[in-house]
């Protein structure tokens, strides 16, 4: 059975347990990676701010100056769980920490039992690493924030401006298909005259999550406006389009039925559009506009 046991570095707070090894060599016997060493490694890891890409440097870094097969790095406050390489049986765990803020935590794996030199050559590059994932994680959570809605947790409208471009110019380039659907809340105003704006607020997540249930991964939803979600199907034609926009109806309506509080069952009024070859992404927008705008003047709780 493998045994386990704890070390301490000093440099980047790094608690590793890691399976026991056969090596006697003490502490003072050690290398420590020469300055050239470590500077190269900071030169490898300057000028991104992505974790995944931080972790695949880093990585590769490590395989140059020792035999190591993969890495995984997790962080679960953040929703990363990256790896590269192919997870080995050996296995060196580190729990990272700078300055008492938890920086998730490496798994570094080989085929070969690795050494005491290999586990200190291993802490003095995470304490390289560990700045860089620091201002990497801190500038994921800023993004999350400029470019989510806080209520619903949906992407919000600067992010639509950033993604929508794109979406419409490579459905142009490579002939994809792309629709649209443009959602709003029918009589919104009296559900909140009646409910109170808490409780509207509730039913925004409410139809937010009957929205993001339906969706595929590459779908990709917004909060447009106040009651206003908007929708960007890639790959998808307008028949589909329409039996999507149909599927988060009935989703809509289940989950009040389901609702513990009943009172209230918000309908939706949706627009479909699909992209055409050679327009613009404000002219698909404008007709998906225009698409909700029919649905409302239809009467409502329908899709144009
Ligand atoms: P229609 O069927 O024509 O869409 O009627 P409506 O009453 O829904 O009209 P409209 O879409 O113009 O109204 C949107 C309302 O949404 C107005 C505003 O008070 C409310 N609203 C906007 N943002 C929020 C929010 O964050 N929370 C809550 N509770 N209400 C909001
Ligand atoms: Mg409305």
């Amino acid at each position: 059975m493998k045994k386990t046991s704890s070390i301490k570095t000093t440099n980047a707070n790094m608690v590793a347990t890691i399976p026991t090894t056969e090596s006697n060599a003490s502490q003072d016997k050690l290398l420590r990676l020469t300055e050239g060493c470590l500077l190269q490694l900071h030169q490898r890891l300057q000028g991104t701010l992505d974790t995944g890409t931080l972790i695949n440097r880093f990585f590769s870094w490590l395989s140059e100056q020792q035999l190591v097969d993969g890495i995984e790095y997790i962080h679960p406050d953040e929703n990363l769980a990256l790896s590269a390489g192919t997870k080995k049986h050996h296995n060196v765990h580190y729990v990272l920490r700078l300055e008492q803020h938890y920086l998730g935590e490496i798994t570094i794996t080989s085929q070969t039992r690795f050494f005491e030199q290999d586990l200190f050559t291993q802490e003095q590059s995470i304490g390289v690493l560990v700045h860089y994932l620091k201002n990497a994680i801190a500038h994921q959570a800023l993004e999350k924030v400029a470019f989510h809605d806080s209520l619903t947790g949906v992407m919000n409208r600067t992010a639509l401006d950033e993604l929508l471009p794109k979406e419409t110019k490579r459905a142009q380039r490579y002939g994809y298909s792309l629709s649209l659907l443009m959602i709003d809340i029918d009589h919104f105003k009296s559900i909140n005259d009646r409910i109170g704006h808490i409780g509207g607020d509730a039913i925004l997540k409410q139809v937010s999550q009957a929205i993001q249930t339906q969706l595929r991964n590459s779908d990709l939803p917004f909060r447009y406006g106040g009651d206003e979600f908007l929708l960007i199907l890639p790959n998808t034609h307008l028949d589909g389009a329409h039996k999507a926009a149909q599927q988060i109806m009935v989703s809509l309506n289940k989950a009040m039925v389901e609702a513990t509080n009943q009172e209230i069952s918000p309908k939706l009024s949706i627009g479909v559009a699909t992209y055409q070859h050679g327009e613009s992404h404000e002219e698909l927008i404008r007709r998906v506009d225009i698409a909700l705008y029919e649905a409302k003047n239809n009467g409502r709780n329908c899709i144009f």
